[in-house]
This record gives structure tokens, C-alpha cells and sequence, in this order.
């Protein structure tokens, strides 16, 4: 078994985890590891040429999602801009309390709103529909001079439906609250705008756009009021203590670059493979669930489930078995204590615990190409054949 997994062909279709680092990127962050090496914060020539590299990559992102630079302030990533941008604010939110997200949110927002929740604050959910979806007219709907901050996602990273954030913004914003969004999983997809949408801040991560891991940015609208969760320097304005790290800056700027500039036609090409994939199951499993809003969502996610009627099957082996015939997908399980648990997000969306177990995402990236697509439903319908005892199924 070894030695054939060892010959077959790879085949990497969870770019929602991470991405490869892009060799243009990883030529651009060179220099900043050993000559250009100097501390940004330095008075002398080497920390100043730290600097300028460092404004010139806040720079470029600031740009790329119409901000002005001096609104982008760099963390370690997704995860850390999330829970800056939550506790940050509600820190600083005076008599407000409220914090209104939704069920579908990554855990770095849930969890951190669950930590505040603890500490005092009011912890709202904003039901979903059946796509995942999230409506503006719940928050109309309520009273809301006690909300601080709305925080919902620009794109789920397990379904890849996108939310309608200008309409909660335009809601939240009548309220008198702030509006968070993480767009960790929609930049360099879609067209991403903090004017747009209406953001008052915005969580973005490098690893996601084919950047290097550890590195990302938190967006605060000018005149936010936002506490720092560290001390200890003042860097980032004060905001993010800490010593900037130049090379992932100026990496993180570049993969962003080069994301945007041919955004629109890897866009379409993504969707061509995604939805070939699509087609495909389909063909070999009729009643195959596909998960998210089959219209707005992120072009190279799809996310399926086996109902636990039609297949039944152990869920939790899939992802397994998918690896063991050498294609890396997700069933968007966390894993937890050795166990796997059902994906928050599909069993949000009402589906049902053991349904939810047979869940597979397949993400698609810059470097898959169409004869990976006929290659996973194959191996694919190896799994299944193997786990439902035979090819019968098939006309199911
Ligand atoms: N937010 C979303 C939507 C994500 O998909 C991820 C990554 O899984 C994160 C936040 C966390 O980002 P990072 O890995 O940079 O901490």
C-alpha cells in the first residue's frame, strides 16, 4: 500500500487550509530575510530601509481593497486580526455590549465571542438559512442600541457562500454599531471593497492567497476606536506591539498583487473546474447534497455531504480515505480530542449530525488543472464503492 501511494499521483484540493507559497512571492520576500535585515523601527539606514519596504507593502494592500494604508495594521494572521477586531472594539465600546455573529462564523470570531460573552458581554446569533445565509432583517428587526459590533464573514471557508455584508453594514451602521468582517477566504476570489461593503474593519491573511503563513492584517476604518490586545511597544501605531516582520509583509503584498491583477480569469477557470467536479459527482452519485448557496458563493469551493439515508456510510472515514487514495480534501471537521465532530457549519445549515459526519470540501487552486477533476471523481467513487461494499450504489 506504501509503495502505491508512494507512485500515485498527489492530487492537493484544499486551498481553503492553506495555499503553496507562489515562487514570485517567495523571490519578493528574499532580500528582507538577510541583506535588507534591519529592524523597522530603527533611526539608522538599515531600519529605514526595513521601514520604507514595510509602508510600501501596507501600502499596496490598503490599496487593493481601497483603504489608505494608515488603516491597515499587520498581525500574525486571520486569527489574530478576528480576535483584535472583537475584543478591540468591545474594549473600547463604552455602555454598548452586544455582539451580534452568526452560527456559520469561522472559530476565531465565535470563540473569541464566546470568551467576551464570558466576561460580560451579550453574545447574538444571527440564524442562517438553509444555504448558510444570513439576513440584514433580523437586525432590523430588533432594537439594537446596545449592539457594538456586527461581525459577519465576507465568505464561509467550509461552503464558500457569500454574505450579504452591505446590507447588514447599512442595517448595522442605522443602529450605531461597528461592522467586522472576515474576508480571509474572499480576497483575491471576488472583488473585495471596505467602501462596498461598508466594513468598519476587516480581517485578511496572507496563507489563503498563495503568501506565507503567520502573516496577516487587521483593517480599522479611520476614527474606530479599537484597545490593542497586546502592550509592550508601539508598534503598529500602538495597536499590534511587537517587531514587524518585514520579508512576510512585503510576501503578503505581493501574493495579494498577484492575486488581484488575474483575478477574473482564474476566477473563471476555478469555477470551470469546480463546477466539472460538480457535474461529475452528480453524474456518479444522483443524490448527492452540495452544500452553500449554489449561485453566490466563492468560485473554486464545493462542499458536499452524502445524506445519511441514501449513503449510508461512516462520514468520519471519508476525508480518510480520500487520503489514502492520495487527494487532500476537508470534511470541515474540527478535530477535537482524536475525535471528529460534525461541521458547525453544515449542521447550522439543519442538516443532521451523521450527514454532516459525510461531508466532503473540495477547495481548488492556481496550480489544479482539468485532469485533476476527472482523476478525484474517480478516486472518489473508489472511496464509496469500498465504504458502501460494491459499485450497486451507482444508480442511487
Ligand atoms: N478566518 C477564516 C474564514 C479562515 O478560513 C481562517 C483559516 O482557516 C482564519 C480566519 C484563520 O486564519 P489564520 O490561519 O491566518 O490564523
Amino acid at each position: 500500500m506504501g509503495e502505491y501511494i508512494d507512485s500515485m499521483r498527489r492530487i492537493y484540493l484544499d486551498h481553503t487550509a492553506t495555499t503553496p507559497l507562489d515562487p514570485r512571492v517567495m523571490e519578493v520576500m528574499h532580500p528582507y530575510f538577510s541583506g535588507t535585515f534591519g529592524n523597522a523601527s530603527s533611526v539608522h539606514s538599515f531600519g529605514r530601509e526595513a521601514r520604507e519596504a514595510l509602508e510600501r507593502a501596507r501600502g499596496t494592500i490598503a490599496g487593493l481593497i481601497g483603504a489608505e494604508a494608515g488603516e491597515i495594521f499587520f498581525t500574525s494572521g486571520g486569527t489574530e486580526s478576528d480576535n483584535l477586531a472583537l475584543c478591540g472594539v468591545m474594549a473600547a465600546s463604552g455602555s454598548r455590549r452586544e455582539i451580534v455573529t452568526s452560527p456559520t462564523e469561522h472559530h476565531a470570531v465565535l470563540e473569541t465571542g464566546r470568551r467576551l460573552e464570558e466576561q460580560g458581554a451579550v453574545l447574538t446569533m444571527m440564524p442562517v438559512d438553509a444555504q448558510g445565509v444570513v439576513d440584514a432583517e433580523f437586525l432590523r428587526a430588533r432594537p439594537g442600541d446596545g449592539t457594538a459590533l456586527v461581525s459577519i464573514m465576507h465568505a464561509n471557508n467550509e461552503t464558500g457562500t457569500i454574505a450579504p455584508v452591505a446590507d447588514i453594514a447599512a442595517v448595522a451602521h442605522e443602529k450605531g454599531a461597528l461592522v467586522h468582517t472576515d474576508a480571509v477566504q474572499s480576497a483575491g476570489k471576488i472583488p473585495l471593497s471596505v467602501g462596498d461593503l461598508g466594513a468598519d474593519l476587516l480581517t485578511l491573511s496572507a496563507h489563503k492567497m498563495y503568501g506565507p503563513k503567520g502573516i496577516g492584517a487587521l483593517y480599522v476604518r479611520r476614527g474606530v476606536a479599537l484597545e490593542p490586545l497586546l502592550v509592550g511597544g508601539g508598534q503598529e501605531r500602538g495597536r499590534r506591539p511587537g517587531t514587524e516582520n518585514v520579508p512576510l509583509a512585503v510576501g503578503f503584498a505581493e501574493a495579494f498583487r498577484l492575486s488581484i491583477v488575474g483575478m477574473a480569469e482564474e476566477s473563471a477557470r476555478l469555477r470551470t473546474l469546480r463546477d466539472d467536479l460538480e457535474q461529475e459527482i452528480r453524474r456518479l452519485f444522483p443524490r448527492v447534497l452540495v452544500n452553500g448557496d449554489p449561485e453566490n458563493r466563492l468560485p473554486h469551493i464545493l462542499n458536499i455531504s452524502f445524506g445519511a439515508e441514501d449513503y449510508p456510510l461512516e462520514g468520519e472515514m471519508l476525508v480518510m480515505g480520500m487520503d489514502l487514495e492520495g487527494v487532500a480534501v476537508t470534511s470541515g471537521s474540527a478535530c477535537t480530542s482524536g475525535s471528529l465532530d460534525p461541521s458547525h457549519v453544515i449542521l447550522a445549515m439543519g442538516r443532521d449530525a451523521a450527514t454532516a459526519r459525510a461531508t466532503l470540501r473540495f477547495s481548488f487552486g492556481r496550480w489544479n488543472t482539468p485532469d485533476d477533476v476527472g482523476e478525484t471523481a474517480r478516486r472518489l467513487k473508489n472511496v464509496l464503492d469500498r465504504m458502501l461494499g460494491g459499485p450497486a450504489h451507482n444508480s442511487l
